[in-house]
């Protein structure tokens, strides 16, 4: 499924408007509609203007941090709530006289910083800080999808009934995992699913499946052409980690 970009979650979350395509995707995907909703919780919080009276001015680290996420300028690299940095300049004070003089803005005269001193401005910063940030994750996560390199379907052996599929896919870095879901659990004993050889001369067991579905990692390096068919097993507890030779179901992978 496509889902809708950072930016678009991010316009959502601050309530602008929105195509009719985008909306009906939301209405249909989880996902997306949980990420617009935490998205939403972080534009909330920063909206909420508090009572900044008997709050502590943040650390000028804050700034300094809100400055570098969002690539700010020079200009006003000083942090805006700081102690009178406006009266500093307009006083002349020597720059050894300022804590922090790493961070003082290139100020002329006139030029002050003053909207930055404004909560509500500063506010606005950190929600867009917070918003950008969110976005950034979103985007990482969604710049590698998991990619699907095979599946198959799932078909029972001699006694029984269940069917199911099993999906193999790769994430961004490299890693597989397979995705097993069955109709129903019917083991007598436990669940073990594993990859075969076609000759059912090799096999290797990717664990225990203790519910009707299950994620299992493909080994790293391991060429699932000679292993295609997937299998799962009904494994008694008799503490023998070899295959039982009792199927469940048994599907071959296929691209
Ligand atoms: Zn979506």
């Amino acid at each position: 499924m496509q889902h809708l970009d950072p930016e678009a979650l991010s316009l959502f979350a601050l309530d602008e408007p929105m195509d009719a395509g985008s909306a009906d995707h939301l209405r249909s995907c989880p996902e997306c509609t949980a990420e617009v909703a935490a998205l939403r919780r972080a534009v909330n919080a920063a909206r909420t203007v508090p009572d900044t009276g008997g709050l502590e001015a943040p650390g000028a680290n804050v700034w300094e941090a809100i400055h570098r996420q969002l690539r700010l300028t020079d200009e006003v690299a000083a942090d805006p709530l700081g102690p009178a940095r406006g009266q500093d300049a307009a006083e002349g004070k020597s720059p050894s006289e300022e804590p922090r003089p790493a961070a003082r803005p290139a100020e002329k005269p006139g030029s002050k910083v003053t909207w930055l001193r404004r909560p509500v401005t500063w506010l606005a910063a950190a929600a867009a800080a917070v918003v950008i940030a969110a976005g950034v994750v979103v985007a990482v996560n969604r710049t590698s999808p998991p990619v699907t390199l095979a599946s198959a379907q799932l078909e029972p052996l001699a006694r029984f009934t269940a069917t199911g599929s099993a999906t193999v896919t790769e994430s961004g870095d490299g890693s597989r995992s397979i995705e097993v879901r069955l109709n129903k659990a019917e083991a007598g004993g436990y669940q073990e699913v594993w990859l075969i050889a076609p000759d059912l001369s090799r096999l290797v067991s990717l664990g225990i499946m203790n519910s009707s579905s299950g994620r299992f990692d493909v080994p790293a390096g391991l060429d699932l052409s000679s292993y295609p068919i997937v299998d799962v097993s009904d494994e008694p507890l008799d503490g023998n980690p070899a295959h039982s030779s009792v199927s469940i179901v048994r599907g071959t992978l296929s691209s």
